[in-house]
Formats: structure tokens, sequence, C-alpha cells
């Protein structure tokens, strides 16, 4: 059986439906991804790497793993902290606005739990993912281990995985950004960036630019998404330019991305080429951005999966 690890941040998403009324649900990066990633490709094991405290928030998100059929042996439950929130709210011209209790999160604790047995677990793995955002979560202090952990891991032959999935307002300032994303990208076998992502950090203004900027890179697999434009591949020295077909109603983008790389790891890790990998992809970022919410019910989103069909 192939599996994949994702390590990053899940949080507690509460989104006002009204004055008086919150809905409340789970949203992260590298969760909503190995969301998508298990409901398309239920064979493949796919685990979130991270940790939760020992309230009742967590105690029910770890649920909400577990109903996803997440394997959930690598979530940690920290003695005293809790997860990071979020919440939106949307105005009368459909413009989102968040505001974020994070910064104390069990999340950043991640590394401290990878002991050297659990790292060797890990090794055994076919895929191991990671983000900008688990990047900037992971406290300043556990990044030496966290790239030490990663090595191994490469070694080992995991294939590496980063979406570089830039927030300006995790990072202290674009140096220690892109410090960072130097390691990840030395490092990553494959990368999933986005135009946008990269645009303010290294002045890179088109899919042409951002294959140009990677060239200095040993990335097997680059796969560059542009929203609705297109995505373009780089694998083997050869670049192929897949065409997207633009949804008409667009409600919610919130987990594009994720959805897309979740379902193309997925894809790829069960043997499909990379076009049918990204058009499979594609199909699901599709879907997922005609509902609200950064996960969308599962019926509507098999539905539209089984009409892909590839
Ligand atoms: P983005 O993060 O905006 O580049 O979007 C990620 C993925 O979502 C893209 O690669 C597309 O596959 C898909 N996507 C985004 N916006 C649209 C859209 N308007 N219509 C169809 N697909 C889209």
């Amino acid at each position: 059986m192939k599996n994949i690890y994702f390590l990053g941040e899940c949080m507690v998403e509460l989104r006002a439906m009204s004055e008086a009324t919150l809905h409340q649900s789970f949203a992260g990066d590298v969760y909503n991804s190995a969301v998508y990633l298990k409901r398309s490709f239920a064979q493949i094991s796919t685990s979130v790497v991270t940790a939760l405290g020992q309230d009742n928030l967590s105690k029910k998100m770890l649920e909400r793993f577990k109903s996803e059929q997440l394997d959930t042996q690598f979530v940690f439950a920290h003695d005293t902290k809790v997860p990071g929130m979020y919440y939106i709210e949307t105005d009368e011209h459909g413009e989102r606005s968040f505001i974020y209790w994070r910064s104390d999160a069990a999340a950043k604790k991640i590394v401290d739990f990878l002991t050297p047995d659990l790292v060797e677990q890990l090794s055994q793995g076919d895929m191991f993912f990671f983000s900008g955002i688990s990047l900037a979560v992971i406290e300043e202090g556990a990044r030496e281990r966290f790239w030490q952990i990663v090595t191994q891991l490469k070694n080992a032959g995991v294939k590496i995985v980063f979406d570089p999935n830039y927030r300006a307002r995790l990072w202290k300032n674009t140096e220690e950004t892109k410090a960072q994303y130097h390691l990840a990208f030395s490092v990553a076998d494959i990368t999933l960036p986005g135009v946008e992502d990269l645009a303010t950090l290294y002045n890179v203004h088109s899919v042409d630019a951002v294959i140009e900027y990677l060239q200095k890179y040993k990335i097997e697999e680059i796969v560059v998404k542009n929203g609705p434009a297109s995505v373009v591949t780089k694998h083997d020295n050869t670049l192929q330019s897949h065409t997207i077909i633009p949804v008409k109603n667009v409600v919610d983008t919130t987990s594009a991305g994720d959805a897309f790389n979740g379902v193309y790891l997925g894809a790829r890790l069960s043997g499909l080429t990379i076009e049918n990998a990204v058009q499979l992809a594609a199909k699901a970022a599709g879907a997922v951005i005609q509902q609200p919410g950064a996960i969308v019910p599962k019926d509507i989103f098999q539905l539209a999966m089984a009409e892909a069909a590839i």
C-alpha cells in the first residue's frame, strides 16, 4: 500500500452565518489536501502529522480526521496547548476577511514530538509533504531539527513534496521566508507553486519566470498553478502546458490549490501520467470552488470526480 504524510497545522474554523450564528468546522492547507487525496484514492494510506491539544475541540478534530479515513498515528496531543483558530466573515460585496488566533497553537510544537523511532517510521513512506505554511508554523528553534528529519527521509528514498503557499503575515520578513524556501527547494523532489505565491518573494510574475527561477534547483517534478489560466509542468526537462476549463460559478476559492495538490499527488502515487494527474486535480479544484468552505460535502465532491473518470 502506498503512503503519504502531510505535516502541518489544522485549525478550528469559525464562519459567520448571520449576526448571531457561527458555523464551526476544521481546515488547514495540509489537512485539506489530505482529505481530498483520501476521498479520491481510498487505497492510499494518508496521514496527517500534527499536534493538537487535549481539549474537546482537539478531540473533535481528531474524530473528524478519522471520519475522513485519515491515518492519525502521527497526530499528537500537547499537554497544555490548544489548536489555532480563525474566523471568516463575508461582507455584502462578497469580500472575505479573516481573523487568526494561532501564534501559540499546539501545531507549532510538532517537531518536538518526532522522536528518532517515529522518524524511522516516516522513512518507510512514499511521500512527505509540507508547505510554506507548515514551515512558518514550525518554531524557529525547531527548524534545524526539522531539516535534519527531512534530509533523513530524502536519504531513505521518501519523495519530498513542497508547496510554497506563501502567507506574508506568518513570517517576520521576506529574508526569513526566502532562507527557509531555499532549503525547501533544495531538498524537494516535487514542488507545486502558484505563480502568485512566488511573485512577491522573487519578482517572478509568470509561469515561465517561475520555471526559470526554479532551474537552479534539482527538482524532478515542477507543477506551476496559475488559477484558471493554466497549469504548466516540467519533468525530465519536458515542459507541458495543460489547459484548465474555467468554472463559471465560482463561489469560494479557498483550498482550490490544496485540493489540486492532494488529488495530483494521489494520482501520481497511483501511477497516473502527469497529464492525467493534472486533469484530475483540476477537476477536483474546480468542484471545490463551486461550494463554500475549504472542505466541501463528500457526496458533491465524489459526484464531480466520478464525472472526470480518468
Ligand atoms: P490557484 O491556487 O488559484 O492557482 O488555483 C489552484 C487550481 O484551482 C488551479 O490550478 C486550477 O486547477 C483550479 N482553479 C482555480 N481557479 C479556477 C477557475 N476559475 N476555474 C477552474 N479552475 C480553477
